[in-house]
């Protein structure tokens, strides 16, 4: 079954596999409630419109809080199906490539996204199929919708294979101070090239992208350099102030590279539109990448200064004092 003293390496193969899998459950799980809570949106009739367009009660659909948890349900799951896409390329060129050296920067890159696909995308999942319910109002907390029993079969995603926290682990140990952060900040160096490109455009949804996705990427680099800076031999610093932030610089992780998977596709979308092809997807692929620049992760800056100024909050708690 293999060499002696390699079986935690073939291991981790499996392991690979199966993290990745879950997270590929979390996002098809999500994708379902999405479809569900559109369903009841389109037929569920309650209140008129704030903009006065009807005279009496309309679909809930109509009502923009209802659209913007539909909109935040969509990006999330588009934004992970990306993520885990590009992470099974890689996959495939480790394995396929001729070249040794590209096949190798494959490997890496692979290994890197694999504890987001399953960390970043299963937390997600909660939150999606959570939104789902919401969506469903009281119809979705009984039970004869279905609402609820995709929360709860997204509740286990995030604990078995290994919980948030140990794909947090992961990717902070293993994937990053390892290498003193390298592979993050190559991984940064690309997404400064979409930078580029998004800057070239002269679109108010890809100048929109250009800013969040930026300000997202200079935050994960002070959060690669916090975590491999405080875990680097001679360091002063403690562990624990590390690893009081490992779940969120997961998630924030997780946030920037599907998000910047997103503004890849907005650029492709906007070519595709220009040249007249599936025009009703294209729009919706711009306006949704555009969603998640401004409502997800915009939120990267703050996670990142609760990572690198908001440890105390968690280290000085005495044990006795819970
Ligand atoms: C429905 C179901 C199916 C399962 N199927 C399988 C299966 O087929 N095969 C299999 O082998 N296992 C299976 N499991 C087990 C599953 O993988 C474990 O439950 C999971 O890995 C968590 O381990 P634990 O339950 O021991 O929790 P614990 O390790 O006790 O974790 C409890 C809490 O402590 C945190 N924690 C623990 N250690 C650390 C740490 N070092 N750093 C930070 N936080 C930490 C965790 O994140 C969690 O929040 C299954 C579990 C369930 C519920």
């Amino acid at each position: 079954i293999g060499q002696e003293n390699r079986g935690l390496e073939y291991m981790f193969v499996m392991m690979n596999a199966a993290r990745y899998a879950v997270g590929l459950q979390g996002i098809a799980v999500a994708e379902r409630a999405y479809q569900k809570a559109v369903a009841y949106a389109r037929d569920r009739v309650q209140s008129r419109p704030v903009d006065g367009s009807m005279n009496a009660a309309a679909t809930i659909i109509h009502h923009p809080d209802v659209k913007r948890m539909l909109m935040t349900m969509r990006a999330q799951i588009e934004g992970c199906r990306a993520m885990a896409l590009v992470a099974a390329a890689a996959q495939d060129a480790a394995h396929a490539h001729p070249e040794a050296a590209v096949r190798k920067q494959n490997q890496v890159f692979y290994e890197f996204l694999v504890p987001l696909v399953k960390g970043f995308s299963t937390e997600m999942s909660i939150a999606v199929t959570s939104l789902g319910v919401q969506v469903h109002g009281g119809m979705g907390f009984i039970e004869e919708t279905g609402a609820a029993q995709y929360y709860r079969d997204a509740r286990i995603l995030t604990i078995y294979e290994g919980t948030t926290a140990i794909q947090a682990n992961d990717l902070i140990g293993r994937k990053t101070a390892r290498d003193g952060g390298a592979t993050a900040r190559a991984i940064c160096e690309q997404i400064q090239g979409t930078e580029a490109l998004l800057a070239a455009r002269g679109s108010d949804a890809a100048r929109a992208m250009h800013k969040r996705l930026s300000a997202a990427r200079r935050a994960l680099l002070d959060v690669v350099a916090f975590v491999a800076g405080g875990l680097a031999k001679g360091s002063q610093d403690s562990p624990n102030a590390v690893f009081a932030g490992s779940v969120p610089y997961l998630l924030l992780a997780g946030n920037v590279i599907a998000g910047w998977q997103m503004a890849r596709a907005l650029l492709v979308a906007e070519d595709q539109l220009a040249a007249g092809v599936e025009v009703d997807f294209m729009r919706a692929k711009i306006t949704t990448a555009r969603f998640y620049g401004d409502h997800i992760l915009s939120q990267v800056p703050g996670v990142r200064d609760s990572i690198v100024e908001g440890a105390a909050g968690v280290t000085e708690m005495a044990l006795e004092a819970f």
